[in-house]
């Protein structure tokens, strides 16, 4: 503990000065402490009194405050002498007697005036030495597991393992109610006395004790009262005002409703190398090496946690008065240290900031932590410590030596298995320049490997400032060359030798060699084989070269799903160019944006739907009419016209601006997205893939071209189908469909059809993507198809469609779907603010690399130039990264969980939509004055948005007019309630 007194004797003389002065400013007018007056119990202390309420709370963790020591001896322990000792302990101390009762609903202490403490001593002398180290460990979590009755003196109890006539392991376990950590060295300094003195038979040499617990927790009281009290309070409720936010660590799993206080620890040691450079460094920068290791390991946290507000708690001994440092009993209090780490500033600037934050506390520390709790009432939770959650502790003095009467110790570290915080480091420099503790974790909340891997990038930034303090903290190093290495090489998607030469359409055209006769697509009972799609998308490719169409020019579509939208586009590809689905549900406005930014040489459409296009004068193709009766035209292929770096097909996806923007994609990057799927799951020519994305929507490129490159059949779903499940069945039932699309939120809807597993028999594989998976759905859909593979894929449109997949495992109970990992000729790097590479388990953003990386936004170079960046871990510059705006993190099998975003952007039923394009629509209503709109959770996953305005002065709104204004500019989908 940091017991000011211990600390000076470690001072620089400025910083002894400081310190006298803290105090003396401290050093008014106290009331002596003095034997308690009066009769009847005495009241609890603060500290007791609330671990008595937590205790009411919940009774079933008591467990977590037991504290626990254990020390083996080494000579000829006399264990009858040794039991002497313990209650001789016993008796000095009331605490060790004292249980808590209850008094007008308000704790007291009751005294109990004969308590026994037996030694029981459990013989392991027979066991293999590997055995009885193992017992041990197991005995003393069993111990410090096993809850105390709080009603039931005492609350302490021990056991003696025997594991040879000179070789013994004590354990000592007692509740928090009674003891602290500096009443652990009381205890162990009064027994090896008391053992000394009883094995000579002599009496015991110690003085009585003159006060006792109840005299302290008496005074306590008094003392908290008054101007002292006002003062104090004043002080913590401006550092604490406003609350500081919980820290949020990143768990590997999702905080449980109620914490179960079960723990572990990763054990930590530091070289007395660096122990004595970072003492150097504390005595150079004017600070404390407590001031120092806080601020490495707040640095550590808000690189996790990417918050820059940041409270740890620290113990204090509280041991203020000499007379107290006699007594055993619980006097710890915890001090709140606030620090703010915002602005990046250097590690040298944080330690001046910490050194501020501990200086003023330390003279601030007689506040109990359980009344600045009362006062500032946090809300409660019962996952979740109030004010802190991660604990701090630094405590350098030195071991005792207990050697006595021939025997020498030891003091064992067993993880308890307990653990009161989401993170506790203790250290500890119980002898000369060499600090070991722990880091004692929430095992509701992380994996060991997870709390190995903090106490690396700790250790590593320890090294760090021992070197230099100049960093910036999102400079300060945190990966070691290994764990780098598998961030940009190893977890990259594998080299493929794909044929990216190849143009999307080019393998088409080799299937139609290959079955000539064999169905291609199917379409409301009406069927192509794939000789017949060829040749009617060749006789429209002609045509569309003799419009002046060609490599880089757009071809805008507006048709319903038909068999004449799989010609069109696949007629599209083969004149060269690039095709930009208009979905005719649009607005004009939105069309009209879409075909501004386009340009599109010519347009395909249907008859129907001309009515919905604003008026232009494009040529225009009709392909429900007969637009090619007396054209001369061929069924051949043309000639290669496209390369493979020409784009392939444009859709416009929301823009944060109000805009539609329209992303561009290469054949290269489509191919390479189209060969992995095809390595990967392997579409044979029997099967049947279901087309019912809507086609301005990317899934819809594989859902058409994966079946026509490898010899299966498109089986396309009518005009609205996709939104209809019971359809959805019987279609897949009849057609045989192998292989559909789900964005989750539809195959949550479909997974409620009944007689599902009879109508989907022939599926074999179900793709999700699109929004995150919850892993419930996949669960349950995996056990209602259990023949269905069931993979989530995903991707941006700016990145031909997926970049990462995951297959999903029935056996699998993660808390949720991972993304999986890159797929082949892709990455992902993972990114802080900074541009720094995130470890494993911290989020970050996500930025995609490779070959799929899209060309950019079409006619929209700042744009472009804001998501489309160069890599900064590439060593060749022109190598480009397209930033997602999507939080994941890297799981440690290099695979990735998806976290959310760090925008505006959202995804309702699978539809990505930014906020901004509905909030600036709304402000485009007269009489609105502001707009915001939210997405909001609905049952079962699915989201809603919704807006909220606020008139022009003087205005009235009327919903309904707003909502009429809206549907002119934005999709239905986009339209908020
Ligand atoms: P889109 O361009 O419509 O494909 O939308 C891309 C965005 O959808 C991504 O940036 C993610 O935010 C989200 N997304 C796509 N697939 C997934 C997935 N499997 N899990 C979670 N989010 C996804
Ligand atoms: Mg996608």
């Amino acid at each position: 503990m940091k017991d000011i007194r211990q600390q000076l004797e470690k001072l620089t003389p400025k910083q002894r000065a400081l310190y006298e002065l803290m105090l003396k400013e401290k050093a008014r007018p106290r009331q002596t402490l003095a034997r308690r007056q009066g009769s009847g119990p005495a009241p609890a202390s603060f500290p007791q009194q609330r671990l008595w309420v937590l205790q009411q709370l919940e009774p079933e963790c008591s467990f977590a405050y037991n504290v626990h020591i254990t020390v083996r001896f080494f000579g000829p322990l006399d264990v009858g002498v040794l039991e002497r000792s313990f209650n001789e302990v016993v008796r000095r101390h009331e605490s060790l007697r004292t249980t808590l009762g209850s008094e007008q609903g308000a704790p007291v202490l009751v005294v109990h005036p004969e308590v026994r403490v037996p030694l029981p001593v459990m013989e392991l002398g027979a066991w293999p030495q590997a055995r009885q180290l193992a017992e041990v460990e197991r005995r003393t979590r069993e111990e410090s597991l096993r809850p105390f009755e709080l009603e039931r003196a005492p609350l302490m109890r021990g056991t003696v393992l025997r594991l040879a006539a000179d070789d013994h392991v004590v354990l000592v376990t007692m509740h928090h109610l009674v003891t602290d950590r500096w009443s652990l060295g009381v205890l162990v300094r009064e027994l090896m006395a008391l053992y000394e003195a009883f094995s000579l038979g002599r009496p015991s040499p110690l003085p009585e004790l003159p006060l006792q617990y109840s005299d302290y927790a008496a005074w306590q009281r008094e003392q908290m009262k008054g101007e002292h009290l006002r003062k104090e309070l004043d002080y913590w409720k401006r550092q604490l005002t406003p609350l500081p936010p919980p820290l949020e660590l990143p768990t590997d799993r999702p905080r449980p409703a109620r914490k179960s206080y079960r723990g572990s620890r990763e054990f930590v040691r530091l070289p007395p190398s660096l122990t004595r450079a970072l003492k150097a460094v504390a005595q150079q920068q004017d600070c404390t090496l407590f001031m120092l290791l806080l601020a490495a390991f707040k640095s550590v946290l808000h690189r996790y946690c990417g918050q820059a507000d940041i409270s740890v708690g620290s113990p204090i001994a509280n041991r203020r008065l000499p007379e107290l440092e006699l007594l055993i009993g619980f006097f710890v209090n915890t001090l709140v240290l606030r620090t703010d780490l915002s602005e990046d500033p250097t590690f040298r600037a944080l330690l001046q900031r910490v050194r501020t934050t501990c200086l003023q506390a330390y003279s601030h520390q007689d506040l109990p932590f359980e009344r600045l709790v009362e006062e500032l009432h946090p809300e409660r939770h019962l996952n979740r410590n109030p004010l802190f959650q991660v604990m701090f502790s630094f405590q350098n003095t030195p071991r005792q030596d207990l050697a006595v009467q021939g025997l020498s110790t030891q003091y064992l570290l067993v993880d308890p298995g307990s653990a009161k915080f989401d993170l506790l480091l203790e250290l500890r420099e119980e002898v000369e320049d060499e600090i070991t503790g722990w880091l004692e974790y929430d095992t509701d909340l992380f994996d060991g490997s997870t709390l190995a891997r903090l106490h690396g990038h700790l250790m590593r930034v320890l090294e760090r400032v021992a070197v230099t303090q100049e960093d910036r903290l999102s400079a300060l190093p945190l990966l070691t060359e290994a764990e780098r290495h598998q961030l940009l090489v190893e977890w990259s998607g594998p080299r493929r030798d794909y044929p990216l030469e190849e143009t999307l359409h080019a393998r088409v055209e080799a299937q139609v060699e290959r079955s000539p006769h064999a169905v291609a697509v199917s379409f409301e009972g009406h069927s192509l084989t794939y000789r017949e799609l060829n040749a009617q998308a060749n006789r429209l490719a002609w045509h569309l070269s003799a419009l002046g169409v060609g490599p880089e020019s757009r071809v805008a579509v507006c048709l319903e799903r038909s068999t004449h939208l799989v010609v069109a586009l696949l007629a599209t590809l083969k004149a060269g160019a690039a095709y930009v689905p208009l979905d005719p549900s649009y607005p004009p406005q939105r069309l009209e944006w879409m075909l501004e930014d386009a340009k599109p040489q010519v347009l395909l459409a249907q008859e129907s739907l001309l009515g919905r296009l604003p008026g232009q004068a494009l040529p225009t193709v009709l392909l429900d009419t007969s637009w090619d009766s007396g054209r001369q035209l061929s069924e051949d292929n043309p000639p290669p016209l496209a390369s493979p770096d020409n784009l392939a097909y444009v859709l416009f996806t929301s823009g944060s601006t109000g805009r539609p923007k329209g992303a561009m994609n290469t054949h290269r990057a489509i191919s390479n997205r189209l060969l992995w799927m095809q390595e990967a799951y392997g579409l044979g020519p029997r099967e049947a893939v279901l087309q019912k994305t809507p086609f301005s929507f990317d899934v819809s490129v594989w859902e058409f071209f994966w079946p026509l490159r490898v010899g299966a059949r498109l089986v396309v779903a009518r005009p609205g189908g996709h939104q209809d499940p019971a359809y959805l069945a019987s279609l897949i039932h009849e057609q045989h469909v192998t292989t559909l699309h789900f964005v989750p939120p539809m195959l949550q809807a479909f997974l409620q059809e009944p007689e599902l597993e009879r109508a989907c028999a022939s599926v074999r594989r179900i793709i999700c993507s699109g929004e995150a998976l919850p892993a419930e759905l996949a669960r349950r859909c995996l056990q209602r198809l259990p023949q269905a593979e069931l993979h989530n894929l995903y991707g941006p449109t700016e990145a031909a469609v997926d970049v990462t997949a995951w297959a999903c495992r029935r056996e699998d109970e993660r808390p949720s779907v991972p993304i999986g990992r890159p797929i082949a000729n892709t990455y992902v790097r993972l990114m802080d603010g900074q541009g720094g590479l995130v470890p494993v388990g911290v989020p970050g953003e996500l930025y995609i690399g490779g070959v799929q990386v899209g060309r950019g936004y079409l006619g929209r170079p700042e744009l472009t130039a804001e998501r489309f960046v160069s890599d900064p871990y590439s060593p060749r510059p022109q190598e480009r990264l397209y930033r997602t705006g999507d939080l994941a993190r890297w799981l440690p099998d290099g695979s990735i969980d998806f976290l959310g975003r760090v925008d505006f952007q959202v995804k309702v039923r699978g539809l990505r939509i930014e906020l901004g394009e509905v909030e600036s629509a709304l402000l485009q209503a007269p009489g609105v004055r502001e707009a915001v709109v939210v997405a909001r959770e609905e049952l079962a996953g699915d989201k809603r948005l919704v807006g909220y305005v606020v008139p022009q002065p003087g205005q009235s709104l009327d919903a309904a007019v707003v909502r009429a204004l809206l549907q002119q500019r934005l999709p239905e989908y986009m339209v908020p309630s």
